[in-house]
């Protein structure tokens, strides 16, 4: 019974976003899939959007998709200045379908930025997870890169 009890406790926090960012820096892309109706969310989410179900379990996903949708955004947040990017250096923001049929949200890496028209939509793209310093922080963050 104690067992059970702290496997439970476990599997919730597994929802929470810190939980998501320690998967990221152990290189894994994991969502949550309801149990009532299916539906993927990519980060974990603890309610389903769709049914509202609070049955959830983690998957992993594959990490692998096509672009979407992006935008190349050259004035950025101050995190991505911090990182160099700007005007002369922009960075390409898009959506992914994943194979598993959920968008994602994340930086595209391996576009020129300088030709977004070139940039084409469908382009098959892999997870890569990117370590970058910021506010003397170390963190992972899910990008995809365009093979
Ligand atoms: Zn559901």
């Amino acid at each position: 019974m104690a067992l059970e009890n702290k496997f439970s406790e476990v599997a919730e926090n597994e929802f929470y976003s810190s939980a998501y960012a320690k998967f990221l820096s152990e290189k894994k892309l994991k969502g949550s899939k309801c149990k009532k109706c299916g539906h993927l969310s990519v980060p974990p989410k603890p309610i389903c959007p769709k049914c509202q179900g609070s049955d959830m379990e983690l998957v992993e996903m594959k990490g692998k998709g096509k672009l979407a949708a992006y935008t190349v955004i050259t004035v950025g947040a101050p995190l991505m200045i911090e990182e160099g990017f700007d005007r002369e250096h922009p960075y390409c923001s898009g959506v992914v379908e994943l194979e598993e049929g959920v968008k994602v949200t994340a930086r595209v890496l391996g576009m020129d930025t300088t030709k977004p028209d070139q940039i084409k939509i469908g382009t098959p793209v892999t997870a890569e997870y990117v370590e970058a310093m910021h506010g003397g922080e170390k963190k992972t963050f899910l990008a995809f890169r365009a093979l």
